[in-house]
């Protein structure tokens, strides 16, 4: 996958009509936005647009209305707050289809910006083809009338840019070729995780967890032909530890992947990979925040779970982490959500801050753990999105990516 993407900076927008793909995928309670970071992230290219002689056509999905209206994933309190952090209009269109739509569009002046509903309220969007001529017949039908909102495509939506969906790849094939271009955002996202997969200052150290192996297996596997090192934590190290030998009590285990596990341990000893797994943890009786608990080493005994990696664990990897050039992590090293059990993440994620490394974050909930952690400024890149970050680590290529003009 070529990396080199023209940006915004390399069209002329004056005068343009410009649609912009953003993921504006916030999480909403009641219809207010409780995290607005994937707005702002959106702002630098936003304003540059608009700044640059160009009216704005915005699309997002948000949520999975699952090809219907919905007003519970309206994406009215976005365009709303949008217009809040803006200062200024942005007119609201109630469907991103239509000649309601391409009229709204082409009566913007330039400046001026529009943000279309949900793109995800007509099946076509995120439709999975397969193949299947018909729904791609249709996909690109629907693609097709998107297009007609402007002349100039920019994705800054990251986030979705794993996904080869009607608003983030297939509208490129009805817009001029050379007016496909990336975001700030987009760019950013692919530069630095492009700089740490294809050349990294070493050590490269990456630090794996969350809750299961099977959703990290593949990240693991391209890791391994890459990095240094890896410090596996959360739930995903008692699969490793019981593949070892060692009793993990109640602990988080998936049976089926024992000898997946001890293969990778393999590979890893092969390729002289240091693949580092918990020396002590926090167990608990039952899994929740009043749990009695106690720090153990690598035996777990019956009826009790491992919630965090314990004490030792935390010091050792926080070690490895000073000494790298180059950190990747993706996923919490224990239950962070429940005080008891945040300590392991916590360490690491102030070892993260204070190292001298290239320090990327990708994934919700390490994302989450590094903003209660208040060290988000220390990190080099914090990835808005988890599933896309995966996916390029694994050395996949993103549609999304795919989809724009090289430059
Ligand atoms: P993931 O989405 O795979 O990155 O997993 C994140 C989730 O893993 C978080 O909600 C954590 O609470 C959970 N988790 C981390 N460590 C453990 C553990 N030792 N046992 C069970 N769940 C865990």
């Amino acid at each position: 996958m070529n990396l080199n993407k023209k940006t915004v900076k390399d069209v002329d927008l004056n005068g343009k009509r410009v649609i912009m793909r953003v993921d504006f995928n916030v999480p909403l309670k009641d219809g207010v936005i409780t995290d607005d970071t994937r707005i702002r992230a959106a702002l630098p290219t936003i304003k540059y647009i608009i700044e640059n002689g160009a009216s704005l056509t915005l699309l997002t999905h948000l949520g999975r209305p699952k090809g219907e209206a919905n007003p519970e994933f309206t994406v009215k309190p976005a365009a709303d707050h949008l217009a809040a952090l803006l200062g200024k209009d942005v007119k609201f269109v109630s469907d991103c289809i239509g000649a309601e739509a391409v009229a709204d569009a082409q009566a913007l002046k330039p400046g001026q910006i529009m943000c279309c509903e949900n793109t995800r309220y007509h099946k076509e969007e995120d439709m999975k083809c397969k193949g299947d001529a018909d729904k791609i017949a249709a996909q690109e039908a629907f693609a097709a009338e998107l297009a007609k909102l402007g002349d100039v495509y920019v994705n800054d939506a990251f986030g979705t840019a794993h996904r080869a969906h009607a608003s983030t790849a297939v509208i490129t094939k009805f817009i001029d070729k050379e007016n496909c271009v990336a975001g700030f955002l987009l760019d950013k996202e692919i530069q630095y995780l492009g700089q740490a997969v294809a050349n990294p200052a070493r050590p490269f150290a990456a630090i794996i967890g969350g809750a299961k192996v099977s959703g990290k297996l593949e990240v693991l596997t391209a890791l391994i032909e890459k990095v240094d090192t890896i410090l596996i934590g959360g739930g995903m190290a008692y699969t490793f530890l019981k593949a070892l030998g060692h009793s993990i009590g109640n602990s988080l285990c998936e049976d089926d992947l024992l000898d997946v596990a001890k293969t990778t341990l393999e590979k890893a000893k092969t390729k002289g990979v240091k693949f580092l797994l918990p020396v002590d943890n926090i167990i608990a009786d039952d899994f929740s925040n009043d749990a009695n608990t106690e720090i153990v080493g690598v035996e777990i005994k019956d009826g009790w779970l491992a919630l965090d990696i314990g004490p030792k664990t935390a010091e050792l990897y926080a070690n490895e982490i000073l000494d790298a050039k180059t950190v990747v992590w993706n996923g919490p090293m224990g239950c962070f959500e429940m005080p008891k059990f945040a300590d392991g993440t916590m360490i690491v994620c102030s070892a993260v801050a204070d190292s001298d490394s290239v320090s990327i974050i990708g994934g919700g909930d390490s994302v989450a753990a590094v903003n209660q952690s208040g060290l988000a400024d220390k990190m080099s890149h914090i990835s808005t999105g988890g599933g896309a970050s995966l996916e390029f680590l694994e050395g996949k290529d993103l549609p999304g990516v795919c989809a724009l003009t090289d430059r």
